[in-house]
């Protein structure tokens, strides 16, 4: 391909990207095909001569886009969006095009400055202080395992990468019983062990840790000789929402000298506005290492996660390794990928930048507090629903409900809105009991789409007598 025939094409995928979006609500939510279905359309092996791309192109819409999950359906009210505003997938077209690697300064000074600038934009956003500092990762997987490696790290003096693990007493990490499997899955690649994350209950309305219960396992701990590593706390939890009180954690967490880490991967977007603040941040800027996902409900497209860091050292300790081919001599530069896992880094702050310029803060303010709204006046109407019962109160836009009958119900209910096609949701686990989840958070998701839900809800009940 030259590069004409490349504009041509980029110009006709670009048209069919936006009769896409604007078609969305025709099309059904969640992908109505079946396991194998699209693999057994493709040819068993790679063809040896070129293809045109115009058949390419054809089989990508007849082959590929049938066994798509719309994501940025205005009706997508399953597990948590993943929203892609315009103005950042404009951004991604150009990443996708300068295609640069930008793991050092000197691979390209501007992604790294621009990520610093971005990063501080989104600390004011977030209204933390300005000893916070930062790095976009992927996704908020890799943020809190590069957390929970540096708590590691600090409980052995900073001598488990070198010595490994062996001789060391058992770190215990400890959170409340809502956090994210990726906090689980952080411990068992960082070498602390399911066994050893403590998982504490919660109390209250917004299913917050217990933390005398936490200071009581710590304390019991410390009498069986187990060494206390960190903190994980979480800011709108993935099954129903759950907030932790952060002000008293970090109050612990200094009694034991603990590294604490908060997990506000969905519910951080929403920060922006400050009328959540009390509820939810007070006591944020204790933390050492916060992450949020700008790619979750502040419309940034995926993959975006910020960490936010009040002192890179501990992290840059853990992760930083400089061969002799990474050194870069002369002026005293950030090197991003010292703070990470992955060396290779994509130039994630550009689609920051375009987006926050594109709606300015007020704009992105705007569609999460409607979000909110609208999530509270659907609650209200399923909760005057027959055979309708609301289970957790809603926690910014996320509530969850049951239908009458058992657990294979509530599943044979989400089954069935789901092969409907109308809107989209998920199940979740509260209390040993199913629960139906729903959360707004979409960007193009308009209030009649909202209320929408409540018809499809009630028809899809109805056929299930
Ligand atoms: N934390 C919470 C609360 C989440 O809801 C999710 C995913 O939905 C994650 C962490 C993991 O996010 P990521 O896919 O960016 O690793």
């Amino acid at each position: 391909m030259d590069w004409d025939e490349f504009a041509d094409w980029g110009q006709h995928i670009s048209k069919w990207g936006a009769e896409y979006h604007k078609s969305l609500r025709e099309l059904p939510v969640r992908a109505q095909t079946g396991p194998g279905e699209v693999a057994s359309q493709l040819p068993e092996s790679p063809p040896e001569i070129p293809e045109d791309m115009k058949v390419i192109l054809n089989d990508f819409e007849t082959i590929i886009m049938p066994g798509m999950t719309h994501w940025q359906h205005p009706r997508f009210f399953a597990y948590f969006p993943a929203n892609a505003a315009p103005p950042s997938m404009l951004a991604e077209m150009l990443v996708t095009t300068v295609a640069a690697q930008c793991m050092l300064w000197q691979t390209s000074p501007a992604a790294t400055e621009v990520e610093i600038v971005m990063i501080d934009w989104l600390r004011q956003a977030l209204t933390l202080p300005k000893k916070f500092s930062g790095v976009i990762q992927d996704s908020a997987s890799s943020a809190t395992l590069s957390a929970v490696l540096t708590m590691r790290e600090r409980a052995t003096g900073y001598t488990g990468n070198k010595d490994g693990l062996s001789s060391k007493g058992a770190l215990r990490i400890y959170c409340s019983d809502q956090v994210h499997s990726s906090i689980d899955r952080a411990c068992w690649v960082a070498g602390i062990g399911q066994d050893n994350l403590v998982k504490i209950p919660t109390v209250g309305a917004n299913h917050a840790v217990d933390v005398s219960a936490m200071k009581q396992a710590i304390e019991d701990d410390l009498k069986k000789g187990y060494v206390p590593a960190g903190i994980i706390a979480i800011t709108g939890g993935t099954g129903v929402g759950a907030s932790d009180n952060l002000a008293p954690l970090v109050k612990l967490a200094k009694e034991y000298d603990l590294y604490t880490h908060l997990d506000a991967a969905w519910a951080g977007a929403a920060m922006i506005c400050p009328e959540f603040h009390k509820t939810f941040w007070h006591g944020v800027d204790g933390f050492d290492s916060i992450v949020f996902n700008p790619h979750k409900w502040l419309g940034a497209q995926f993959d975006c996660s910020v960490q936010f860091l009040k002192d890179p050292a501990a992290q840059l300790n853990t992760l930083k390794i400089e061969p002799e081919y990474l050194k870069t001599s002369g002026a005293d530069v950030t090197n991003f990928s010292e703070w990470t896992i992955p060396l290779g880094r994509r130039f994630r702050a550009l689609k920051i930048w375009f987006l926050i310029r594109s709606y300015g803060l007020d704009g992105l303010r705007l569609r999460i507090r409607n979000h909110v709204k609208w999530a509270h006046e659907l609650c209200e109407k399923l909760r005057n629903t027959n055979e309708i019962e609301v289970v957790t109160e809603p926690i910014l836009s996320l509530f969850s409900f049951r239908c009458a009958g058992d657990d294979e119900r509530q599943q044979r209910l989400v089954d069935a809105i789901n092969d409907d096609g109308r809107i989209y949701l998920t199940q979740g686990m509260f209390e040993r009991q199913k629960i139906i989840r729903f959360q707004v958070g979409q960007f193009e998701t308009t209030r009649e789409d909202v209320m929408m839900a409540h018809t499809v809800i009630r028809e899809i009940m109805e056929t299930l007598k």
